[in-house]
């Protein structure tokens, strides 16, 4: 069988990590550049927006009760809301997992870091694997949290505690607000991000997510709980701002689903046999590699504006290092 060439996309180092040849861009929206923006405009929706889009749409229709039910915040109705969520996350964080790490269909080809984190024992994860803290974190902490906050955010809803609209009520105006919960997830994810990377928090909280520095499916909601909590809170501007509980839930997935690209571990995802998608991976690999760059991604263009990001050239790469050694001297005692 033929297999697709990665060489063609990028190189090796010489420790055998994947390096794609090509520039990140931020979104060619500051300011807008109206070409750009056209051309970039379909990798926009596509496909991941989509997806968490149509999942929100699929929850609302099938799973969220009425809005009786969500008056009064009752066990019941929370746990099968977990149950629900419990499921759609092992289905879909699971299926790049099997696909990609348990079957290997491609095997390392695409991959950035050579080794599978089955294939590395270490003590300082639970059990001694990253699979198994990872997933343990996910289910126990993660989807846990993200429950509570759908619950929080729906009960707010359903006592029309906050300023909700209906789609009667204001078409456009929500039209625009779901165009935008990608850069309120991204403004959002960069404010507490930067947060957590403050000495206290980093050591406490969010180191326990940089344990994956080999990333992998598990490792995208793999924190400790007080990040979740932090992380899931972007649903909360929903319930400041005029919003409806269909374009909050979306920003739920967009935060609990969505925080699988920047970690499938891989540049492309193969299908077929000479065809693949860009997994929108590579800048958030380069957060868990180095740490000090990439806090968002290019949406929002904060690492830009406050010089952290990495585009993925070798430029870019001489320059974190010279901004890493003057912090370095400037913090060590003369
Ligand atoms: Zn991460
Ligand atoms: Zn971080």
């Amino acid at each position: 069988m033929q297999v697709m060439d990665e060489s063609v996309h990028g190189t090796r180092d010489r420790r055998g990590h994947y390096v794609p040849n090509k520039t990140l861009k931020i979104a060619p929206l500051y300011p807008p550049r109206w070409r750009e923006t056209l051309a970039w405009l379909p990798s926009y929706f596509l496909p991941w927006n989509v997806v968490f889009a149509a999942s929100a749409v699929l929850y609302w229709v099938f799973f969220i009760p009425p809005v009786e039910v969500l008056q009064t915040l009752e066990i019941g109705w929370i746990l099968r809301l977990y149950v629900i969520n419990v499921i759609a996350v092992a289905l879909f964080y699971g299926a790049f997992e099997v696909r990609l790490y348990v079957a290997r269909a491609q095997e390392g080809r695409f991959k950035f870091n050579p080794r599978f984190p089955s294939e590395v024992k270490s003590r300082q994860f639970w059990f001694r694997s990253q699979n198994v803290e990872n997933i343990l974190r996910t289910f126990l902490y993660g989807v846990t949290v993200w429950t509570l906050s759908a619950a929080l955010m729906l009960w707010a809803w359903a006592n029309m505690w906050g300023n909700w609209l209906s789609f009667a009520e204001a078409p456009i105006y929500l039209a625009i607000v779901a165009l935008f919960v990608s850069f309120l997830h991204q403004a959002h994810f960069y404010v507490i991000h930067r947060l957590i990377h403050t000495p206290w928090l980093y050591k406490h909280v969010h180191a326990i997510h940089h344990k994956s520095v080999n990333p992998s499916p598990w490792s995208s909601l793999a924190m400790h709980p007080f990040e979740h909590v932090l992380y899931f809170a972007s649903v909360f501007w929903h319930v400041l701002l005029p919003s409806h509980p269909l374009i909050a839930l979306y920003q739920l997935h967009k935060a609990g689903f969505g925080a699988i690209p920047g970690h499938i571990g891989f540049e492309k995802i193969e299908f077929g046999e000479d065809k693949a998608i860009d997994a929108h991976a590579y800048g958030h690999y380069l957060h868990h590699k180095y740490f000090e760059v990439n806090y968002g991604d290019g949406l929002v263009p904060f690492d830009k504006l406050f010089g952290t990001y990495h585009d993925g050239t070798p430029e870019a790469d001489a320059a974190m290092r010279a901004r890493l050694k003057s912090m370095r001297t400037e913090a060590a005692p003369s």
